[in-house]
């Protein structure tokens, strides 16, 4: 039951908190200087929903197969 990880590169601000907390999943793009996912399908991990978490605007976004958010949580 893999998961869907998303990042908006238009609200992404470059903290890195996302880096950080899961860098086998999140890498800094070269050019932008701003995070995307490294797979949109990953299976379940909790450092994602960290990352997620920690995301300062809620720019990422964790999704079940079925398309449930998984995280941020509110
Ligand atoms: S934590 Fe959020 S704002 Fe920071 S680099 Fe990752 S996606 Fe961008």
């Amino acid at each position: 039951m893999s998961w869907n990880v998303r990042v908006d590169g238009s609200m992404c601000i470059g903290s890195g908190m996302c880096v950080g907390a899961a860098p086998g999943h999140f890498a800094f793009d070269d050019d932008t200087g701003l995070s995307e996912a490294v797979a949109e399908s990953v299976e379940p991990d909790d450092a994602v929903l960290d990352a997620a978490e920690s995301c300062p605007v809620e720019a990422i976004m964790v999704l079940d197969r079925a398309g449930a958010v998984l995280a941020p949580k509110d």
